[in-house]
């Protein structure tokens, strides 16, 4: 039968175990005859402690404050039943797996088999010999400290291994996220991008590119210094990324100044509205520029391009590179506008 981990507090498994080289044993015994007859058989055990309960009905408590790693219960008491105690013992949640030693003056078959139905572990006839009782607490004891040692080793296990997981995860989304703005970065963009493209093949739509870069943003920085620098690309970043309408599109930091947007089942005229929006957004923010040659504020140009991937003669690679000249041709027709694609879709305009 598989063996159920003792259900613990954790203080009380501590406790326990801080006591591992000392066997701490419980006996509960209205006579105290017995008690000073065992104390005497146990005195010179330099590995075994033992407590005394002479009153059955305060025992629950007592096991229950003093942990011990053994019980010796004794079967007849006046105020409470042995047995009665050892079915207690067994249902409360921090003594149900303390091994319980029946002392008995009787060696009664009856007895003994309630007893084990009980739950109980042991059945020693009183008085037994020092030897015996010796080894039968020692062999108790020592199974219930590795129980507890077992079940200390498996939490600490399950700790290390939730904050491994924890920290995975962590690890994950910094590895995929730009350490500046906190939007997802170039790396992200090119897995999504690899996933889009081979679903878009799958379903025959088209997947679109936007690439967008700040107008004169090296002035920027030569004017205002490199850390308004670095507020401009957050913001830039922020703004882009909640104007973003759709759960399945993407806006990634590319590097540098320069952002991209991916857009699942967008063909070029639907990208360039997108581009269109994004030029808006940043435009509406009026992030002082005024070294820049477009306006006074921070503006950006943009590339679209789009495809459908999966015909012939269109790859991955290849539908940045048609963003990033149709980006270079809106720099060159004056910045802060958007430009589609040539090479793809075989036209060209300004859509703003
Ligand atoms: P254009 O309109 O032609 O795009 O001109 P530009 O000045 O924006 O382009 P250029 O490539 O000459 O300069 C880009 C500048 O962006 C230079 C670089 O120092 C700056 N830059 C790149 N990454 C960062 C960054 O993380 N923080 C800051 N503050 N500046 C950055
Ligand atoms: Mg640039
Ligand atoms: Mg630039």
């Amino acid at each position: 039968m598989e063996e159920k981990p003792v259900a613990m507090d954790e203080e009380s498994i501590s406790q326990r175990i801080d006591a591992k080289s000392h066997g701490l044993v419980l006996l509960i015994d209205d006579d105290p005859m017995v008690a000073e007859a065992l104390r005497v058989m146990l005195e010179n055990e330099d590995d075994l402690r033992m407590h005394y309960c002479s009153d059955a009905s305060s025992a629950l408590d007592v096991a229950e404050q003093l942990k011990p790693t053994v019980i010796l219960l004794d079967m007849v008491m006046p105020d409470i039943n042995g047995l009665m105690l050892l079915r207690y013992l067994r249902v409360n949640e921090s003594t149900r797996a303390v091994p319980v030693v029946a002392l008995s003056m009787k060696d009664d078959a009856k007895l003994k088999a309630e007893v084990f139905t009980a739950g109980g572990n042991d059945y020693l006839i009183k008085l037994p010999e020092a030897i015996e009782l010796i080894a039968r607490i020692r062999y108790h004891s020592n199974c219930y400290i590795r129980l507890l040692q077992r079940d200390e080793a498996f939490r600490a296990l399950d700790i290390s291994q939730r904050k491994l997981a924890a920290s995975n995860i962590k690890l994950q989304q910094l590895a995929s996220m730009d350490g500046l703005t906190g939007i997802p970065n170039r790396r992200y963009f090119q897995e999504t991008m690899q996933n889009e493209w081979e679903r878009a093949t799958d379903d025959g739509k088209p997947l679109s590119v936007v690439l967008m870069d700040i107008d004169f943003f090296k002035k920027c920085n030569d004017h205002y210094g490199h850390q308004y620098g670095d507020e401009v690309l957050c913001k830039v970043a922020k703004a882009m990324e909640s104007s973003m309408e759709h759960k399945s599109e993407l806006v990634a930091r590319f590097g540098g100044e320069e952002f991209v947007a991916l857009l699942p089942g967008v063909d070029i005229d639907g990208a360039a509205a997108v581009g269109e929006r994004l030029r808006k957004v940043v435009d509406s923010l009026k992030l002082d520029n005024v070294q820049s040659e477009v306006c006074a504020w921070v503006t950006i140009s943009i590339g679209v391009s789009s495809c459908m991937p999966g015909t012939e003669g269109t790859f991955f690679e290849q539908l940045i590179k048609s963003a990033d000249e149709a980006l270079y041709e809106a720099k060159m027709q004056g910045r802060n506008r958007v430009v589609k694609s040539l090479d793809l879709n075989h036209s060209e305009g300004k859509s703003q």
